[in-house]
């Protein structure tokens, strides 16, 4: 029988992707670029979002010179902002400690803000041919159910048992497309819920197929509860335009335009005068949203308030009025998008 990685080099050039807009000659920029997106992050969702970020940022040197509010413009709607705030500083180091080159060594790409091992990896094996093992979430599926790795895959023990695993199945040549291949079979053949075993370049000596343990590996996440965590977000309306105000740069949303929020306990209309000095003559409830981060959950209640109008009509330091069509092209997190949709 051949090798595990002949096998996945075969299957990727017959059945693996080849169209993607980050493949061929397209160079470490793209390729970087796709990694970031692909985190957490569906090819499908990933090519419209990745078209138009190469559109306004062609290159390391036009990224590394853009204001970080038009990086999370154009990063809007996909989710996990952190990962365009490090990609902004990242190639600001580029720029100005690699004269503009993405390095290519496994250290040096991971010395990048946002750049983990496997990400680094990828970029190393699939930018410059290097002989790097990646260990994203495809991969590890794929590997667990191939040796029937017990255990949950995120936990340290059972992580490094597959960062080894990884190393050892590397091919001597072919990197790119073993790497690809890898992330390919994840994404299109030994998917989470009903893999395509009879597709599988790797389904003779796959053990999780084997010993019939295909749906219950890999282990999943040992369950925890999520606290909860109560906010009112206040629609504050004056002659047809909303209040946006920038959230700080580091934590939940940093950097991204959001509403005013209070305490849930807080009378909305009060809350509203004493900390925003701005005086309501109506309210409005809308309906609860809920929004889940991996450490707590986030339920809002929206409040639209319906305000005199302001005086002076300017807006403080890191506070903009909009139209509700406005802020929609601003960098907001996924439920402020939500709820203002509701007005435009
Ligand atoms: Fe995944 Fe099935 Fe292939 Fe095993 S045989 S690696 S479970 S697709």
């Amino acid at each position: 029988m051949k090798s595990f990685s002949s096998r996945i080099i075969d299957w990727q050039r017959k059945h693996g992707r080849h169209d993607l807009p980050w493949q061929g000659s397209s160079g470490p920029y793209l390729v970087w670029l796709s990694e970031i997106m692909l985190q957490q992050t569906q090819v499908a969702t990933v090519i419209p979002y990745f078209q138009r970020f190469i559109e306004r940022f062609p290159d390391v040197t036009t990224l590394a010179a853009a204001s970080e509010d038009s990086v999370l413009e154009h990063w809007s709607g996909l989710g996990y902002y952190s990962r365009a705030r490090n990609l902004h500083a990242a190639a600001q180091q580029i720029a100005s400690r690699h004269e503009g080159k993405i390095p290519d060594t496994l250290d040096a790409l991971q010395a990048l803000p946002g750049i983990g091992r496997s990400t680094a990896a990828a970029i190393a094996a699939l930018a410059f041919g290097r002989t790097e093992a990646i260990l994203d979430g495809n991969v590890k599926r794929v590997l667990v159910r191939h040796a029937a790795i017990d255990g949950w895959p995120d936990e340290k023990k059972v992580e490094a048992a597959l960062w080894q695993l990884a190393e050892s199945r590397l091919p001597q040549q072919n990197i790119a497309a073993y790497t690809q291949g890898m992330m390919d079979l994840g994404a299109t053949v030994c998917t989470r819920s009903s893999p395509a075993c009879d597709a599988c370049p790797v389904q003779v000596d796959c053990q999780a197929r084997l010993q019939d343990r295909c749906a219950s590996l890999p282990v999943p996440r040992p369950k925890k509860i999520l606290p909860d965590k109560h906010v009112q977000m206040l629609l504050l309306l004056d002659r047809g335009e909303l209040l946006l105000e920038k959230r700080p740069p580091s934590g939940i949303w940093g950097g991204l335009w959001s509403l005013p929020e209070l305490p849930a306990d807080i009378d909305a209309m009060d809350g509203c005068r004493m900390r925003y000095g701005h005086n309501p003559h109506a309210r409005q409830a809308l309906p609860a949203l809920r929004h889940s981060f991996t450490h707590f959950r986030l339920h809002i209640q929206p409040v639209c308030l319906h305000l005199e109008p302001r005086v002076p009509s300017v807006a403080s330091p890191g506070q903009q009025w909009l139209t509700p069509a406005a802020a929609l092209k601003s960098a907001l997190p996924v439920p402020v998008r939500t709820l203002i949709h509701q007005f435009v």
